[in-house]
């Protein structure tokens, strides 16, 4: 294995912050955080219970009070001081998110660029809620205006693929709207959490703003029933999503889910060849090693470079570096855990079974590195588009490539299973791009390699990839409720 010049590879002391406190253990027991690079514990992690998710919620809304009477300019100013210090810590975020997860730190240190540029632009949303009159005196006969208004107490749960990313796709817009919220981090991964929390002690935020709780599933659920909590927002799985939407129902409690995606990318005749062949493969079965919601991992190729394109993507998969995620020259890591690890390999050998052609991977590495979970990059070409393969979220470095002759046949394809989060077009004719771009069913388009998540920008899907949005306007509206206002004088 190459290893870089003796990264800190020690892991940080986790603690459950509820206001200012810092709190060392939690009715939820402990939790020996595995290093995935190695199958090995590194640190114990407390898990809050249900009665630290009370205590936090509780807190979380008594801050409330004066949050949401916080002049606007003030929130604004806070944000900006978090996005500063997020940014200031880029190495060390880089560095947990590596322990965290085993993402290689290059990697990490653009999610947390990405990080800063979300928070920034909650920061400047912050000053500019506003309502709008609907209805004059002069001609209506009375006066009439909305308010948008913050809902209380955000529940936000998240999982384990983008540990930092996740918290500023979530809590700048929340509070930003004058909300507070109670985080339930994923327990598998605990240290990016520990320092965002730090920062904004730091930031200066008032106590109980933001408080952030790993803990376990049932403290994820004692927070979504908990009354308090006045909306939830979730990223993660669809069975997690639908014991949390029935949960929230009890209550009438509104939600957004963030979940999966078997998001197409169609190659047409046309397309640079380099940029899709380069893009497909590196988002698919590179970075993240597959580990990410939004992934290209169906890549539907017209018929006339079909074999080309095959060719091409294979060698790609094959020259990319699997290793010690420390490694700066290592394109991947390993993947979360071993229930991942042993879930994704079964998945290549059904597909195998199917009949889908692989091309490239299909194993996991051994030698030095067979105590990690690392798995091959891997690439099945003549995929039918009804199989398990072509239908399922393998969340793993596994591509599915599909043939096509028409347009047509392309959307068809694409639109054909139950998720709807992302979807990519690889063509140099932008008329074709606009209209393919309005048949796709898929929660965002992305045209001759776009880069994900801009903040700018909604995200979020349709069908089983879930419900609501994260980015943009869109995402602050979710933690806005309207209140109509109506005056006769
Ligand atoms: P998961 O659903 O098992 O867990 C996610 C979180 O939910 C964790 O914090 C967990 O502790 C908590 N949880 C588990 N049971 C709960 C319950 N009953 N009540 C409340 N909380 C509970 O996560 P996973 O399935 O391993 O995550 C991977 C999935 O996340 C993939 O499908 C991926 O596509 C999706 N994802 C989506 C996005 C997006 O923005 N759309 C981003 C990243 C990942």
């Amino acid at each position: 294995m190459a290893v870089s010049s003796a990264p800190d590879r020690s892991a940080p002391a986790v603690t459950l912050r509820i206001g200012a406190e810092r709190v060392t253990a939690g009715s939820g027991g402990v939790y020996a955080h595995i290093n995935p690079a190695t199958g090995r514990s590194d640190g114990d992690v407390p898990l809050a219970g249900p009665p630290e998710v009370d205590r936090a919620v509780q807190v979380a809304q008594e801050a409330f009070q004066a949050w949401r009477l916080t002049p606007p300019s003030e929130r604004r100013r806070l944000l900006v001081r978090l996005a500063d210090l997020i940014e200031e810590n880029s190495a060390e975020f880089a560095r947990r998110g590596t322990l965290d997860n085993g993402t290689p730190s290059a990697v990490v240190a653009g999610m947390v660029a990405t990080s800063v540029e979300w928070t920034r632009y909650y920061a400047g949303w912050a000053d500019k809620l506003s309502g709008e009159v609907t209805a004059n005196l002069a001609t209506d006969g009375h006066f009439s205006y909305t308010l948008a208004q913050p809902y209380g107490v955000i529940g936000i749960i998240i999982t384990w693929n983008g540990p930092l990313i996740s918290l500023a796709m979530k809590i700048p817009a929340a509070v930003a709207a004058g909300n507070t919220v109670v985080v339930k981090p994923s327990e598998l991964t605990p240290y990016s959490g520990e320092l965002f929390a730090d920062l904004v002690e730091q930031a200066g935020f008032p106590a109980g703003v933001v408080n952030i709780l790993p803990g376990d599933p049932a403290a994820g659920a004692a927070l979504v029933e908990h009354p308090l909590v006045k909306k939830v927002t979730f990223t993660g799985g669809p069975s997690t999503a639908k014991k949390i939407l029935a949960s929230c129902a009890e209550q009438m409690k509104p939600a957004v889910l963030e979940l999966g995606g078997k998001s197409a990318n169609i190659v047409f005749a046309d397309a640079d060849l380099d940029l899709a062949c380069g893009h497909g493969t590196l988002m698919s079965v590179g970075v993240l090693s597959g580990q990410g919601c939004a992934f290209p991992t169906r890549m539907l190729v017209q018929d006339s470079i079909y074999d080309e394109v095959v060719s091409r993507v294979a060698q790609i998969a094959k020259s990319f570096t699997v290793g010690d995620p420390f490694d700066p020259g290592v394109t991947a890591g390993p993947v979360v855990n071993k229930a991942a690890l042993d879930r994704i390999l079964g998945m290549i050998e059904q597909a195998k079974l199917d009949g889908a052609r692989l091309v490239a991977g299909g194993a996991r590495l051994e030698g030095e590195l067979a105590d990690g979970y690392f798995i091959e990059p891997t690439v099945f070409a003549d995929v039918d588009p009804q199989s398990t393969l072509a239908q399922t979220e393998v969340f793993g470095p596994v591509l599915s490539i599909i043939p096509f002759s028409t347009e047509e046949e392309a959307v068809a394809i694409a639109n054909s299973t139950s998720y709807g989060l992302s979807a990519y077009i690889s063509t140099k004719d932008l008329r074709r791009a606009l209209r393919v771009s309005e048949e796709l069913v898929a929660g965002e388009v992305m045209v001759n390699g776009t880069a994900n998540l801009a903040a700018s920008r909604p995200f979020g899907g349709f069908g089983i990839s879930g419900m609501g949005k994260e980015g943009g306007r869109e995402g602050l509206e979710e933690f806005l409720r309207i209140k109509g206002v109506g005056i006769t004088c």
